[in-house]
């Protein structure tokens, strides 16, 4: 039976292999890390964007451990949010007044090289979620539960379905928030059975889809996105900003407009979480600002997404900001 699977075993784990599929120069070889502890992970199909023969591609640079995730810079670490300190459980995190996340698995559809989470100490030993439901159930100011990881959709329908089942049994979770990227990657992934049992949940299900380029964004990843859409399910966009990929005017007003033309609302453009390894693809927040700015004035209001960053210890993500004038 064809299943979401075994499109996943075509990723591109081995370096060698993505080296010939891109025809890459070998002289680029010396620009790369051929032995990452956080592995290269790269789903076919994103591979399939990449244009031959460059190392600049917006696509491949995101996923392409380089040889500059070695070097060290001042004030990256190896967990720049605090994931830590606001660990309740193995794998429920508590930051915010009234939600609080699950990392609900290690894996992912891909490896993107600057995640803030590439350092979690992930419990791969117990799969349950008994402590996790149990303060859940036992927090009656929890009204909103992320589900994250990793990410989510890396688990199994079945396996989804019986921890959805028993949130939703919880009075006071009015709403389950996914967090992912896998339909970029791997769009087969939303398949009826998961639409299925998202429908089948009493509780209002929001989708968080971390976007960073318009290319991630073909048809058949918008005509799934549309059919998680079609069921009630709000989908909302987050990106990081990131040197050389998506750090101009351009990029940023196509992928806005490409969202918000399919009902998709730009949410988010972060600004880098400093961890160790990713200094970079920093961008300045002077740069930030005044693309957030641009933003402001092409885009309906609705549309416009907002430059945060997120600061261990606040009790919300800060805006980034500067009074404009007009004059
Ligand atoms: S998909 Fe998300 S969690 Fe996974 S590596 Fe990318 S940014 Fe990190």
């Amino acid at each position: 039976m064809f299943s979401w699977r075994s499109i996943q075993r075509q990723n591109f784990t081995d370096w060698k292999k993505l080296f010939v599929f891109l025809e890459l120069d070998p002289l680029s070889i010396q620009k790369i890390d051929t032995n990452p502890r956080f592995t290269l992970n790269l789903p076919m199909r994103l591979a399939n964007k990449i244009k031959k023969n460059s190392l600049d591609d917006p696509i491949l640079r995101q996923f392409l451990p380089l040889i500059e995730e070695k070097f060290t810079a001042t004030g990256f670490s190896p967990d720049p949010v605090k994931d830590e300190t606001f660990r309740k459980t193995s794998k429920l995190l508590h930051k915010y007044k009234g939600r609080a996340l699950l990392v609900a698995t290690s894996a992912c559809a891909m490896h993107c090289r600057f995640c803030f989470r590439k350092n979690f100490d992930y419990d791969t030993q117990n799969k349950s979620f008994e402590d996790e439901l149990r303060a859940i159930r036992n927090d009656p100011s929890l009204s909103e539960i992320l589900l994250s990881g990793g990410d989510p959709l890396s688990l199994d329908n079945k396996f989804l379905q019986g921890l959805l089942e028993e949130l939703g049994k919880i009075p006071h979770v009015k709403r389950i928030r996914f967090h992912t990227r896998f339909p970029i990657g791997i769009p087969e992934r939303i398949d009826e059975e998961f639409l299925d049992i998202l429908s089948s949940i009493p509780k209002q299900i929001v989708f968080m889809l971390h976007v960073n380029h318009p290319l991630e964004l073909d048809d058949e990843v918008l005509r799934v996105l549309k059919n998680i859409q079609k069921r009630g399910i709000p989908i909302l966009q987050q990106s990081v900003l990131l040197k050389g990929i998506n750090d101009n005017e351009k990029t940023q007003q196509e992928l806005s407009e490409k969202l918000i033309d399919n009902g998709i609302v730009p949410c988010y453009i972060h600004q880098l979480d400093k961890v160790e390894g990713s200094a970079h693809f920093e961008v300045e927040e002077k740069k930030g600002i005044s693309l957030a700015e641009h933003l402001r004035t092409i885009l309906p209001g609705y549309g416009v997404p907002k430059y945060v960053k997120e600061i261990a210890g606040d009790p919300a993500k800060r805006p980034i900001t500067e009074l404009t004038s007009y004059s």
